[in-house]
């Protein structure tokens, strides 16, 4: 299903046209479908229907809040990695009973603020850190519910910023040191350990890695268990990844088709993280075309989105389909789609075959719904999109555009 698509020439954000968006926000801008998001939150739950489970969306790929609220409204759980995405997740209405709690670097001030919530699990991810949920919960006079989030040591084939269930990775405890940390968590005060968690990286396109993962985790909850653990949670993290150029989709069906088998023996909950699998797909960026440059053997677009405002191609290499909202009929152009921000690295496209283009045409950037918006920054002083949904033939602000105020707030003279 793809909610973006061209429809009598314009392309259009469900039954939205995107030029009209535009005019009525600016650019740069974020354009997210309702429906798509829900798609595919329900493509996942469909798939793991067989189990119990618990669909924990990641609200690093997209924090805003309509979109949390959405998600919330469906039954979804979400995983946060900070004290300030438990506070928004909160906020959007998350029952505290459907938040994970993931990160190798949790403060003491966000252990006990996930404690006070009452939320499901705390990913722990070292043998310190035990000792600090243990403290935090102790002085509270509070039991922490914990998983530990064992490294599987499995390649998953992404980009190497976004691998992370390497061996020698920053993340998780080393498999084989596991039996030992749950041992040591029974012994601490305050600590009920009832999970094992991992997450392998993010932008996987194969199911083979999960599968084997699933397979791994399940024989390490049948060794726990004989050892008196009464395990009940089984998180396989996040990382479903989405068809970027030519390689095939990981579709809900084969990512539960791998999975499933190892786990569903288990009589254990279900968790999974996805993240860019639910809103990747789900929004656009939309930038106008600001000059046409041409320079010896190459041109550019020079639009008024930059790597500020979408920093996945500068920082992963990431590809996104960039096409004319309004295509006009001609010969297409190979160009580079580039930000007007002082770094070679700002491009949001390199070498696009492209329709002709005029200055004020409007472009959109796809697949921008994940680890877009959520990694913009102020770089070179730029002001943070605005964000809009658009639900069938209606559209709303669900974040304004900064201003030159907000810029300026936290200065101190
Ligand atoms: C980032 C992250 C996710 C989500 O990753 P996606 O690739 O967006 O699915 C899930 N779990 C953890 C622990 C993460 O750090």
């Amino acid at each position: 299903m793809s909610s973006f698509a061209p429809r009598c020439g314009v392309l259009h954000a469900e039954r939205t046209p995107l030029d009209l968006v535009a005019a009525a926000h600016g650019t740069p801008l974020y354009v997210y479908s309702r429906g798509a998001i829900e798609h595919h939150y329900g493509e996942l739950v469909s798939a793991l229907s067989a189990v119990e489970h618990l669909v924990c969306y990641s609200v690093k790929a997209n924090p805003t809040g309509a979109v949390l609220r959405l998600l919330a409204e469906r039954g979804s759980g979400c995983d946060v990695v900070s004290g300030g995405e438990l506070a928004r997740a909160l906020r959007a209405g998350f029952p505290p009973d459907r938040i994970v709690f993931s990160g190798v670097g949790k403060t003491e001030d966000e252990i006990a603020a996930a404690l006070e919530a009452r939320i499901l699990c705390l990913n722990v991810e070292s043998e310190p850190e035990l000792r600090a949920v243990s403290r935090v919960a102790t002085a509270r006079g509070l039991v922490a519910p914990v998983a530990l989030r064992v490294n599987p040591d499995i390649a998953a084939g992404s980009h190497a910023y976004v691998e992370t269930g390497k061996a020698g990775d920053k993340f998780g405890v080393p498999w084989e040191d596991a039996p030992r940390l749950y041992r040591l968590a029974r012994g601490l005060p305050g600590l009920l350990p009832r999970g094992v968690d991992l997450h392998l990286g993010s932008q996987i396109l194969r199911a083979e890695p999960y599968a084997l993962a699933a397979a791994r985790v399940a024989e390490l909850v049948g060794a726990l268990r004989a050892d008196g653990f009464g395990i009940d949670l089984v998180d396989l993290g996040g990382g479903l990844g989405i068809s970027c150029g030519e390689e095939p989709p990981l579709t809900a069906p084969r990512y539960a088709a791998a999975v499933l088998p190892a786990v569903a023996g288990l009589g254990a909950r279900l968790i999974v993280e996805p993240g860019r699998f639910v809103v990747g797909r789900g929004g656009v960026l939309l930038t106008r075309v600001l000059y046409l440059k041409d320079v010896p053997g190459r041109r550019y677009v020079v639009v008024d989105a930059a790597m500020n405002d979408l920093i996945r191609p500068a920082l992963y290499g990431a590809w996104h389909p960039i096409l004319p909202v309004r295509p006009r009929p001609g010969r297409t152009a190979c160009c580079d789609v580039v930000g007007p921000v002082c770094e070679s690295g700002d491009f949001l496209g390199r070498d696009r075959e492209l329709p002709p283009l005029r200055e004020g045409d409007l472009l959109a950037v796809l697949d921008a719904g994940a680890y877009g918006s959520s990694m913009a920054s102020n770089y070179n002083s730029r002001l943070r999109p605005a964000e809009v949904l658009v639900e069938g033939d209606r559209h709303g602000l669900v974040r304004r555009r900064e201003t030159l105020d907000d810029l300026l707030r936290l200065e101190v003279e």
